[in-house]
């Protein structure tokens, strides 16, 4: 293997190239950058990024010289087309790249709110630093903001927005706050957190419209009529993930580009990770799944690197993720999708607490709030074959990190 090819310069893409020569590849990488400067991690954007706490220059994974030093060829452009008869990538630029092995890092673009008014000025969805930039000046001086999801993103903008003396309005179509990603336990705390900031929450609703004057949003209107003010919109609703290359290159595509437990494509000279890649998850039961966050993107980075170094293993690492909000900090280990069961340890009171998700008697995932110490026994013994059962954690004195000595 001489040449291996990387489109997408996101958290994936970039550490696949670094593990690569980590782990003493020589050939010659190009990583393939779409955005303006050098690759950055996103999770500040919706965070201490705008509170100012981190400045863009901290976002940068490296500096300039690490890409010189570690010859890693970063290209700023656009990949418009895969030839994979004769293995080459083609750039908006004219340029064309020979691949020995492709990796598409190609990530995933906000699902857009496809409202009539959402071209009006205020309505930001946050994904790129230039979203980030945009965004700050005018969150500092809103007064009244609208959050379209609940998800992580809008609830930890809500968070923002209220520290910066916004009133803040969120509006969402489930009934309750990150309903895809937590268990009810853990959400109702959120929301009841939130609220205490004076985050008011309007569930069960859609928005129909975005209402402005001179080309700047005022209003939205909710599905049940509802007219909140709003001089600043966020929406987080999902993402869409970036197949277009994949798929008009015939590759196979399920909910993202589907890629086996070696993460391959359906051509054996690609591989595809992170945001974009649909893969057999174990702790899903075996399903087709897509996670967005920046565990995965690492670790599936570091899968393909390994393989394309000689050592192929299937991809198995635990899901996990984080999110701040205000001094809400949440780490979640494992899927907590299909739990038909919960213990809680710590007291919900103090906010310090977790909530151990079992499915059919069997420990699946654990959501610590502020309480790190959980979260780190939890990744431990769910990497492991399931020992722990819900009779076990129910025991009055259960305490996780002395159970998983
Ligand atoms: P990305 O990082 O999105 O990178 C993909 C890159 O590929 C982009 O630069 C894109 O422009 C580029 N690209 C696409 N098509 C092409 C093309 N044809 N040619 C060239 N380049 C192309 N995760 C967490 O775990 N914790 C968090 O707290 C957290 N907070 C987040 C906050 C925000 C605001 C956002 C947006 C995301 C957050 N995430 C968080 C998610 C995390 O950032 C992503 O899961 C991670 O970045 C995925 O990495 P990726 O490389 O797959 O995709």
């Amino acid at each position: 293997l001489s040449s291996v090819v990387i489109v997408g310069a996101g958290q994936a893409g970039f550490q696949v190239a670094a593990s690569l020569r980590q782990g003493g590849f020589t050939g010659r990488i190009s990583l393939i950058n779409n955005e303006p400067g050098l690759p950055y991690q996103r999770p500040p954007l919706s965070k201490a990024y705008l509170l100012g706490k981190i400045t863009a220059s901290n976002l940068a994974f490296r500096p300039e010289a690490f890409f010189d030093q570690q010859q890693i060829e970063l290209l700023q452009d656009d990949a418009i087309a895969i030839d994979r008869q004769n293995q080459h990538v083609v750039l908006a630029s004219g340029k064309s790249l020979q691949y020995d092995h492709l990796v598409l890092a190609t990530g995933a673009h906000n699902r857009p709110l496809s409202v009539p008014g959402d071209d009006l000025q205020g309505v930001f969805g946050i994904k790129t630093l230039a979203d980030a930039d945009a965004l700050a000046p005018r969150v500092k001086d809103a007064r009244n903001v609208v959050v379209i999801g609940s998800g992580f993103i809008g609830l930890e903008f809500a968070a923002v927005a209220a520290a910066l003396g916004a009133s803040v309005h969120v509006v969402d179509l489930g009934d309750r706050p990150m309903a895809r990603a937590v268990s009810s336990e853990m959400a109702a705390v959120f929301r009841q957190t939130h609220e205490s900031w004076g985050v008011q929450f309007h569930f069960h609703q859609g928005v129909t419209r975005l209402i402005g004057e001179n080309g700047q949003i005022t209003a939205i209107e909710t599905t049940d009529g509802k007219v909140l003010p709003a001089e600043l919109l966020v929406y987080g609703i999902g993402v869409i993930p970036n197949i277009t290359i994949a798929n008009e290159a015939g590759l196979a595509i399920e909910n993202g580009i589907k890629v086996d437990a070696n993460l391959l494509t359906s051509d054996p000279h690609i591989s595809a990770i992170g945001d974009v890649a649909c893969f057999p998850c174990i702790q899903n039961e075996g399903e087709h799944t897509r996670i967005e966050s920046v565990p995965n993107a690492m670790e599936q980075a570091r899968t393909v690197a390994s393989r394309l170094l000689g050592n192929a293993s299937p991809f198995n690492a635990l899901p996990w993720f984080w999110t701040d909000q205000g001094n809400l900090k949440l780490q979640i280990a494992g899927l907590s999708s299909g739990y038909d069961n919960t213990v809680i340890l710590g007291s919900e009171a103090t906010q310090q607490f977790s909530v151990l998700c079992f499915r059919k008697g069997q420990l699946v995932a654990v959501e610590s709030c502020n309480r790190p110490g959980d979260h780190l026994a939890g990744k431990k013994i769910l990497s492991r074959p399931p020992e722990l059962t819900s009779a076990e954690a129910s025991a009055p004195d259960f305490d996780l990190k002395t159970w998983e000595l």
